[in-house]
């Protein structure tokens, strides 16, 4: 068996432990003679792996008492819209920040159901850094104030936490979430899917403070309405029962490798790597402001566009796949979550160099 260098943006490389252990449990969950993905959620084996993916979740992020974690389905672009539905109700507008292609969906979804004002937008520099606080045109009277706190797509990533004063800050943190220890009591609420950084797709995580709860759009469904699924323990509806299985073994590795400053510090000298070698490099560049950069996503050009088919054909022969840059970018992308191994930006990183030295 070999395993490729998975620089995927999402779904995304998990840890090999956790699949192995997954494997080896298929047949037969812990002497229960069934396969997680056969039991019910309604059942004491599942209850258990499901309070325990909850508490771990709760240790690792540092969730205050006073905050719900929400285990949904739909993915971050449904919470596009389940977000507004369930928080805009309050005032009926809310401010959006754009930053980049996420946001900029997040932003429109939200226009449906209410009304939304750019408060900040990083398009005049093609979305290459993040407005700075001060240039926030910010409404006294939204619901809440919508960031992603790192643009998947286009390498930008909040290294400070907005102050939003008293309106709630809500962040689709789908591919950073569990990357660096953030301050839950700053943000109102958090949303992620899970398959970035903490397991398979089709898992949508939500941490929600309490008094935001209970203000649902009359027309929410009922499924995702946060608080019915807060007083039902997220099986208002059938959960994703092996897509939690996972994630909790993925937070269970994530807690014996040190929790998430030991992953931070990882993901920071994983990220330093390839930017210095950008930095040195006249062949490559990084297109994003630096002090922006996203330690997530990578987004690079080569010297000439024309090289980059031969650059990710020569690639994929060494075992490193999906460096391929989104198309509305152009060029490369690396996404270094937190389950891509030191030793794979290493290899990456002596790969282009020598693509460098034999077409420079
Ligand atoms: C991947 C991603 C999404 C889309 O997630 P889906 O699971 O396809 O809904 C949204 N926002 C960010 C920041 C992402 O990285």
């Amino acid at each position: 068996m070999t395993r490729v260098f998975n620089f995927s943006p999402g779904p995304a490389t998990l840890p090999e432990p956790v699949l192995r252990q997954a494997a080896a449990e298929m047949l037969d969950w812990h002497g229960s003679g069934m396969s997680v993905m056969e039991m019910s959620h309604r059942g004491k084996e599942f209850i258990g792996i499901y309070e325990e993916a909850i508490a771990l979740l709760r240790e690792l992020m540092q969730v205050p008492a006073n905050y719900k974690v929400l285990f949904m389905q739909g993915g971050a672009i449904g919470e596009n819209a389940i977000v507004p539905m369930n928080l805009i109700g309050r005032t009926g507008r809310a401010d959006y920040i754009v930053t980049g292609e996420w946001s900029t969906r997040s932003c429109k979804e939200a226009a449906k159901f209410g009304t939304v004002n750019v408060a900040a937008t990083g398009e005049g520099n093609g979305f290459t850094a993040i407005p700075k606080r001060a240039e926030w045109k910010l409404d006294p009277k939204a619901a809440y104030v919508h960031i992603c706190s790192n643009e998947t797509i286009g390498g930008v990533q909040y290294h400070w936490t907005p102050d939003t004063g008293s309106v709630p800050l809500v962040a689709d943190m789908s591919s950073d979430i569990l990357s660096r220890p953030i301050d839950v009591s700053k943000y109102g609420l958090i949303y992620a899917g899970a398959q970035k950084n903490m397991g398979p797709s089709g898992l949508t995580v939500v941490v929600v403070r309490d008094d935001l709860l209970g203000h649902a759009l009359p027309v929410t469904p009922s499924a995702f309405n946060y608080q019915l699924q807060s007083e039902n323990d997220s099986m208002y509806n059938t959960p994703p029962t092996y897509a939690i299985y996972i994630m909790g073994l993925v937070l269970k590795h994530f807690q014996s490798l040190g929790g998430i400053a030991a992953i931070e510090a990882h993901n920071k000298a994983k990220a330093k790597v390839l930017y210095d070698f950008l930095d040195a490099s006249k062949f490559y560049r990084s297109p994003v402001a630096r002090e922006d950069r996203s330690l997530m996503n990578v987004p690079f050009k080569l010297k000439d566009d024309a090289l980059d088919a031969e650059f990710l054909k020569d690639a994929q022969a060494r075992g490193m796949i999906q460096l391929k840059g989104h198309r509305l970018v152009g060029g490369m992308r690396a996404s270094l979550y937190n389950a891509m191994s030191i030793e794979g930006v290493q290899a990456l990183v002596k790969y282009m160099k020598e693509f460098e030295d034999t077409h420079a």
